[in-house]
């Protein structure tokens, strides 16, 4: 009943993250509005407050380094600037990538952190050896996951660990999460902002919020750093991703580089900025963009204005999102049929909220969408060849086919790029310590989740990066 509240209460949230996730500029983005708060009166202070360790952010890196922390022995205090928790991680929409998890483990043919590790560095270098760290500790994060209540008992494409009934991943993890967090009573504290890190020397030993009910401090043996990226900061996605400039956000509203900005005026180094994972396939509600990626994943291909396809529509998503953005109009179709709503709770759910234009053959479809009907014809027929053969020779697709694209109704959807994960953030060590420009670290800073400079797939980053931070703060604080 309570996993049914909360759920309930996550799905709200997402949507109206959704709803304000577009907006070109921060300005016009409509951050939720705060419940209301008696006002407090000029006399009564809000006083600043003592713990092991403050986590700012309470999406999936903050709650995994919450919980981490905790069942370490550490006392901890959590903030969230949103009303409500999950961040960017309630809108995943697919998948944890892992490899050597007890499922994967237990695949007729298993798949192993090394497979994972071969997936993730593809045309990589990993000099400081960061993304081989977090293929190696995907897999036990996956059966933490699952201790905990996670669905992630279906793997598809190796890595991929989805939801048993193919509905939104993140909605499901979050809520666990947010489980363990009432389950250890864990202090979690929504509309609190964290503004500040409080230095003594050069040690982190605190931050300063800023609160409806006023500002305070809160001082601590470690901070952690988990705000996400900046893909919803239209200044800093200018500066640093500027092929992207322009184009909507589908990240959460509270995506805005707070904690690269904090930790940078604390003296961090920042690196690899100019790496993001652009949103492939944005589609425009008209109030919003959400992502379509699982539309992606579940069979469709991509076709241009002249009808053809461009690209492997599994392409890693920087050089797809440049491929889309390179067509005519930089955008393009999402062209699938029933055997992919069929394929997962997801798909029938972006059909009901009227994602998809719906037609009963191709030629229909062709002119709905105004595409000339013989071209998409030739081209779904070319595709349906690869199918049959199971080798695309145009574009080297191998994964998730799925569909022959051959069952009425047809469908369409509307796509563009849009910012989504950026990749770049706040230099740390092997211990999610805060780096300097010399190498060297800040005593009790650490880095979780997205807002640290580490390559690889957004949730593997949150859990891994989240939780390393908590294990290192604990290790230093000689707690463990
Ligand atoms: C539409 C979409 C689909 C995605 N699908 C997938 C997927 O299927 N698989 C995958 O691996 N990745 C996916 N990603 C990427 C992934 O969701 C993110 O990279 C990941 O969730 C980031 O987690 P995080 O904890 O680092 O940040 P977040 O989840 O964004 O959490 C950061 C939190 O910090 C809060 N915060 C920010 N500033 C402050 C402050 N000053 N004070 C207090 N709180 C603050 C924010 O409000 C937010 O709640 C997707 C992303 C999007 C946008």
């Amino acid at each position: 009943m309570r996993n049914r509240q909360i759920i309930t209460l996550l799905l709200i949230a997402s949507l109206i993250l959704l709803s304000a996730c577009t907006s070109s500029t921060v300005e016009e983005q409509k951050v939720p509005e705060p419940q209301q708060v008696e006002e407090s009166s000029e006399t009564e202070k809000v006083k600043d407050e003592t713990t092991d360790i403050v986590i700012v952010g309470g999406g999936g890196a903050g709650m995994a380094a919450a919980i981490e922390a905790t069942e370490g022995g550490a006392k901890v205090i959590l903030v969230e600037k949103l009303p409500f928790l999950g961040g960017t991680t309630i809108l995943a929409s697919t998948a944890y990538n892992a490899g050597g998890s007890s499922v994967q483990m237990a695949m007729e043919k298993p798949y192993t952190a090394d497979d994972f590790y071969a997936k993730i560095v593809k045309g990589k270098t990993d000099e400081n050896g960061s993304i081989r760290r977090l293929a190696d500790m995907s897999g036990e994060t996956a059966d933490w996951l699952i201790k905990m209540g996670g669905d992630l008992s279906k793997v598809i494409n190796g890595s991929q660990h989805i939801t048993s009934d193919g509905s939104a991943f993140g909605v499901m993890i979050a809520s666990v999460l947010i489980n363990k967090l009432n389950e250890l009573g864990i202090d979690y504290r929504t509309n609190a902002k964290a503004t500040e890190i409080i230095m003594e020397g050069d040690k982190a030993v605190g931050v300063k919020i800023e609160s409806p009910d006023g500002n305070y401090n809160i001082m601590a043996d470690a901070v952690i750093l988990a705000t996400g990226g900046f893909a919803s900061n239209p200044e800093m996605v200018a500066e640093y991703t500027p092929q992207w400039a322009g184009y909507p956000s589908t990240a959460s509203v509270g995506a805005t580089g707070d904690g690269i900005k904090m930790a940078m005026a604390v003296g961090a180094a920042i690196g690899n900025m100019d790496s993001a994972s652009p949103q492939t396939v944005a589609y425009d509600t008209g109030k919003g963009a959400v992502s379509l990626t699982n539309v992606r994943y579940n069979g469709a291909i991509l076709v241009n204005e002249e009808a053809v396809r461009f690209v492997n529509e599994l392409a890693d998503t920087a050089s797809l999102g440049a491929a889309i953005k390179a067509q005519t109009n930089g955008h393009a179709y999402l062209v699938f049929d029933q055997t992919s709503v069929d394929n997962a709770a997801l798909m029938q759910e972006y059909k009901d909220r009227g994602y998809f234009i719906e037609a009963n053959t191709i030629e229909e479809l062709a002119a709905k969408i105004n595409l000339d009907a013989s071209t998409l014809t030739k081209t779904i027929e070319t595709y349906q060849g690869y199918f049959d053969a199971g080798e695309d020779k145009e574009f080297g697709r191998k994964d998730s086919m799925f569909s022959r694209i051959d069952k009425a109704p047809y469908y369409a959807s509307l796509i563009s790029p849009a910012s989504q994960t950026t990749n770049g953030g706040v230099m740390i060590d092997d211990g999610a310590r805060a780096l300097r420009e010399d190498g060297t670290s800040i005593p009790g800073l650490y880095i979780g989740g997205e807002t640290a400079n580490q390559e690889g797939p957004g949730l593997t980053v949150a859990f891994n990066i989240g939780r390393l931070a908590a294990k290192t703060a604990l290790a230093d604080m000689k707690l463990k």
